[in-house]
C-alpha cells in the first residue's frame, strides 16, 4: 500500500522535531498576559468571548461522555484544542482559536451523539487548565478507540499583514486556506493513526474541502499525503502521548478573512462536521471496539 510505504519512509527519516510549534500552537507561543494585550474584537465575530475567570477543575468534569461509560460502541475522544486563557492562534477579526475549536468540537460531539455506532467523548469541555498529556490520559480513562484534536490554523508571523477592525489593528493573511491533518509516528498506533488520517482526508475532499500545504513551505513539515493534506508531526504532545490512534485536524485558516467568515457560517460548519462524522463512522464500521469494553 503506497501510503504505508510513504509513511515508513517518512518514519525512518524523521529525527527529533527541529521546528518550532509555530502556528500549530502545540503549546501556546505567547503568555496569557501577552494574549490579553492583543485586545481581540469579540463583537466582530459570531463566536463568544472566553470566560474571564478560570473554571475550577474540581467543578468541571474533564470529559463529557456521550452516554454511559460502559458502552460497547466505538468511542472517539474529541479534544478541544487550547484553553480559554491560552487561546492559540488569533483570527483575522481578533478572536482566539480556542473559541473556534470549542464551537466545532461541541457541534461534532452533538452530531456523533446521534450516531448508532459511535460514542463521542468531549475532552476538557469546561476549559480547565489541564496539561496536554492529561488530555490523552482522559481519553484512555474513557476507553477511547480514537483521539481527534480539533484546532484552527494560522500562518507564520512573517506572512501576516495588518488591518483595522472596529478601530483596532488586527493581523490577517488571505494567501492560504484549507484544512491540514497531522499524525505522529511516535503515537502508540502510528499506522492506525495514518489510516484514520487517510479516511478523514478522503471524507473532507469528497465533501468539497481542500487541503493547505503551507506547513510544508513555511515550516518544512513533512507531507505524507499531498492530495489529502496529511503531515507528519512526531512531537505533537497530544498525539504522541495518546495510547490510541490519534490525529489532529486544523479545520481551516482563521487568519484568512474569507475562511474565517466561512467558519462562522453554521451551514459551512455543518458540512465540515458531517464529513468528519462520516470518517469516524467509517472507521467504527471497520474496527473492533476495545476488548475490555465488551466484558
Ligand atoms: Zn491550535
Amino acid at each position: 500500500m503506497r501510503i504505508r510505504i510513504l509513511f515508513l519512509q517518512a518514519a525512518a527519516s524523521l529525527g527529533l522535531c527541529t521546528f518550532s510549534a509555530g502556528a500549530l500552537a502545540v503549546e501556546p507561543a505567547k503568555s496569557p498576559s501577552e494574549r490579553v494585550t492583543a485586545a481581540p474584537d469579540w463583537k466582530a465575530s459570531a463566536v463568544s468571548r472566553p470566560a474571564t475567570t478560570r473554571p475550577s477543575p474540581s467543578a468541571t468534569p474533564a470529559t463529557i461522555p456521550g452516554e454511559i461509560a460502559t458502552s460497547t460502541k466505538f468511542t472517539i475522544a474529541i479534544d478541544i484544542g487550547h484553553l480559554p486563557r491560552k487561546g492559540g492562534a488569533i483570527s483575522a477579526h481578533g478572536v482566539f482559536e480556542y473559541e473556534f475549536n470549542r464551537r466545532l468540537a461541541k457541534e461534532l460531539f452533538e452530531r456523533l451523539k446521534t450516531s448508532r455506532s459511535v460514542r463521542p467523548v468531549l475532552i476538557n469541555a469546561g476549559g480547565a487548565e489541564i496539561s496536554l498529556p492529561k488530555r490523552a490520559e482522559e481519553a484512555s480513562r474513557q476507553k477511547a478507540d480514537l483521539f481527534l484534536a480539533i484546532h484552527h490554523d494560522s500562518v507564520k508571523d512573517s506572512y501576516l499583514k495588518k488591518w483595522e477592525v472596529d478601530g483596532k489593528t488586527q493581523k490577517y493573511c488571505d494567501d492560504f486556506h484549507g484544512y491540514s491533518i497531522f499524525m505522529s509516528s511516535k503515537n502508540a498506533k502510528p499506522l492506525e493513526s495514518l489510516g484514520f488520517a487517510t479516511t478523514l482526508g478522503r471524507a473532507l475532499l469528497d465533501a468539497g474541502f481542500t487541503p493547505s500545504l503551507h506547513h510544508e513551505t513555511q515550516e518544512n513539515r513533512l507531507v505524507l499525503d499531498r492530495e489529502k493534506g496529511i503531515y507528519a508531526f512526531d512531537d505533537l504532545i497530544v498525539l504522541k502521548t495518546a495510547k490510541m490512534p490519534a490525529v489532529l485536524l486544523e479545520c481551516g485558516v482563521i487568519v484568512n478573512r474569507a475562511e474565517e467568515a466561512k467558519l462562522n457560517d453554521p451551514a459551512y460548519r455543518n458540512r465540515l462536521v458531517e464529513a468528519i462524522s462520516s470518517a469516524v463512522e467509517n472507521l467504527a464500521a471497520t474496527t473492533q471496539s476495545s476488548p475490555e469494553k465488551k466484558n
